[in-house]
């Protein structure tokens, strides 16, 4: 939903928010999870079958040649991309898939009335039926909008401004900047009133400002959606004036925005404000009716992340360019809604998706309908989830291997060379600090006082809008609550947060084939070790390093291992850069840097965990065992299939100008190039493609 992700939240993989057509999904056949035939194995026992998916592998390759292409090459070749999806994962995609099936007949029963003793059942089955309530989403049009849309052609003054724009951003529409809550980033223990840029209607400022052919592609149709969004919302005559009045608000935005590169860098981005000088810094916008009206008026500190964004944001409501400022509210008013509108708007938004993402039709209504539920009240969602899927008995399990995971870090910590004893000391503070959250909150969110309406979508999902923007604002000034979770538990992702030097697994990932109690340690090491060691190498990532152990922005590097860092940091850096996912498109090192990192980081712990347990459990091979594979080699294996994948070539360019994560190909082939470990399980000669010269390689954790 609109609640803002902690803009310091380090995920496994990106995924969009709303419709989510961006992210990275699904198929229709996923292979059937991996080793179930067993489902007695002991906890972490050596399992009797390699639990590998053998008919994703193209045996036709040699592993040394393009591993990825080896693990994974009968996969994409059996696996065509869904017309729905602009990117499929093996994984990814795959469980989501099972989790949207399974949530599906829970809203449905709730819809009907029924499993009633489920929290929030009543709301959640309200909320499901209005969504898939066509006929009544079209006889309503556009009435729950209209009086946005009133307001903003009848704005006169700038206590009028402030005022729509107050209420906007409550509703959802957080235009031409974000007003959100945040722990301090170099005080932690308080949370403060946050001001981030924001306002663009295209996914980056590159899009408004780059000479790429592409882009310009891209900004071309964006202008033409624009205009038929005008027409559809009854401006006929003038949609062309107004898109273009519209789109030069867009582009005058997209030049005092920071590039996003910039955003990874923390210290650029703390510049505490009271709310006498938030006026001096941005004078053309009324502060103290804004801050009244959305009940921020009593902040201790207004942290603006971009000063030069918001003081150039406020000025364009000037009065001489009041015309222009109707028509951009305006057209963020029906963008940001337009999914839950008419059916007519759905396609029209949908038009603008596809040419950024390539997807070749819209997802199945309840399909929307079931994202729309989980974002507006996910976690109410979510406890039903977790009762219909989850026991405690995987919980340990996934609890002792995050800390065999965080002991292979201790160990790296301790033994590595270019550490002096001081910033070594304070790292393996930060280490013994991070806390850990597992599969689903301890305490769930509390959904009493929103109203659900049985027969209004688009005023439900401007209702949970306003509930969580309430939520956000009544924080500050509070003890900062260190039970939140900022993703639901059905979600296929995990992160870590910085600011509470924490790692968070929901239990959507720790499901076949990421993780599944009866199957090998080596697949499990392989596929959610990994994204462990992942998660947990963002502490020490090029960002994650700036914060300490208690999650504050600190300088606690001395400057010689800071030097030493950054040489190991631009090694990966530069590697990455000479990637081409499309002839001529290269990954971007910098904005991909803390990715790339934790992708070689994570992959190095988790298979120096499995060492440790393999030397601890002295496995042996159980009789009738069919041993394909190393245990080394079926962790490797394990590893590339989590990432086995089908994409757009429009989704790997929208992936390769925004997304910090490479692509899926050079998350697998990136990080074994550089191991001499893989190199020794696949026998891979010097001048093979997976194996660097020595001189050639990166390695920074
Ligand atoms: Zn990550």
């Amino acid at each position: 939903m609109k609640a803002p992700l902690s803009a310091f939240l380090f995920a496994i993989v990106t995924t969009a928010c709303g419709g989510n057509q961006n992210e990275p999904a699904a198929p229709t056949h996923s292979p059937s999870p991996t080793g179930t035939t067993n489902g007695d194995a002991p906890e972490g026992g050596e399992h009797p079958k390699p639990s590998i998916d053998e008919t994703a592998l193209d045996l036709n390759l040699s592993p040394c040649n393009d591993f990825y292409q080896y693990a994974c090459g009968q996969w994409k070749a059996s696996h065509p991309l869904p017309d729905d999806e602009a990117a499929y994962y093996r994984t990814f995609s795959g469980i989501r898939d099972r989790n949207e099936v399974l949530l599906r007949n829970l809203l449905e029963n709730f819809s009907k009335g029924e499993n009633t003793a489920e929290p929030y059942a009543t709301e959640l089955g309200a909320l499901y039926q209005a969504c898939t309530d066509e006929p009544a989403i079209e006889q309503k049009g556009l009435a729950d909008i209209e009086p946005f849309l009133k307001r903003a052609d009848a704005l006169k003054s700038k206590q009028d401004i402030a005022s729509l724009l107050a209420d906007l951003t409550a509703a959802g529409v957080s235009v031409p900047f974000a007003f959100s809550s945040s722990q301090d980033l170099k005080d932690t223990t308080r949370v403060v009133a946050q001001i981030d840029q924001g306002g663009l209607g295209l996914p980056d400022r590159e899009y408004y400002l780059s000479d790429n052919a592409k882009h310009k592609e891209i900004r071309d149709k964006y202008q033409g959606h624009m205009v038929r969004m005008f027409e559809l919302g009854g401006s006929k005559g003038s949609s062309k004036k107004l898109a273009a009045d519209a789109y030069a608000v867009e582009v005058e935005l997209a030049r005092a925005s920071m590039s996003k590169e910039e955003l990874r860098e923390p210290e650029k981005l703390y510049h505490p404000h009271t709310k006498a000088t938030l006026s001096t810094l941005a004078p053309d916008l009324e502060w103290e009716p804004y801050l009244s009206a959305i009940k921020a008026s009593d902040s201790k500190a207004y942290n603006v992340a971009q000063p030069d964004f918001l003081k150039a944001a406020a000025k364009l409501s000037s009065p001489k360019n009041l015309d222009r400022y109707k028509s951009y509210l305006r057209w963020h008013i029906l963008q940001n809604f337009a999914m839950h509108l008419p059916k007519r708007f759905v396609d029209e938004a949908f038009s603008m998706r596809q040419a950024l993402t390539g997807a070749a039709r819209l997802p199945d209504r309840w399909k929307r309908c079931v994202r729309a539920t989980n974002e507006a009240i996910g976690e109410a969602l979510g406890q039903a989830f977790v009762h219909a899927t989850l026991g405690d008995e995987g919980k340990a399990i996934v609890k002792e291997l995050i800390l065999n995971i965080e002991r292979a870090m201790n160990v790296r910590l301790t033994q590595i060379p270019w550490m002096d004893d001081a910033t070594r000391a304070a790292a393996l503070t930060k280490l013994g600090a991070i806390s850990n959250k597992v599969a689903y909150p301890d305490r769930w969110r509390n959904y009493a006082g929103l109203r659900i309406d049985r027969a209004n979508h688009t005023a439900n999902m401007m209702a949970a809008n306003r509930f969580e923007f309430a939520r956000q604002i009544a924080k500050i000034g509070k003890p900062v609550d260190r039970t939140e979770w900022l993703m639901t538990p059905p979600t296929v992702n995990a992160y870590y947060e910085p600011l509470l030097n924490e790692m968070v697994f929901p239990a959507g990932i720790l499901q076949p084939p990421f993780f599944d109690k009866a199957s090998s340690t080596n697949a499990n090491y392989g596929a959610i070790g990994m994204v462990m060691g992942h998660e947990l190498t963002h502490a020490f990532d090029d960002e994650g390093r700036k914060f300490d152990a208690q999650g504050n922005l600190r300088e606690w590097w001395s400057a010689t291992v800071n030097k030493e860092f950054e040489t190991r940091a631009d090694c990966v850096k530069s590697q990455y850069e000479a990637f081409e996912p499309l002839p001529g498109l290269h990954i971007n090192g910098k904005l991909t840097m803390g990715e790339n990192i934790a992708d070689l980081g994570g992959l190095k712990l988790a298979h120096a965990a499995l060492a440790t347990r393999l030397r601890d459990a002295h496995p042996t091979i159980a009789k009738g065992e069919r041993r394909t594979y190393t245990n080394e080699q079926e962790f490797f294996l394990s590893f590339a299939q989590g990432w086995c994948s089908n994409e757009r070539e429009a989704y790997l360019r929208l992936q390769v100008a925004t997304n910090p994560h490479s692509p899926a190909k050079f998350r697998v082939n990136g990080p074994v190039a550089n191991l001499a470990s893989f190199a020794r399980a696949f026998g891979c000669k010097e001048g093979d493609a997976m194996r660097r010269g020595e001189k050639q390689q990166c390695e920074v954790w």
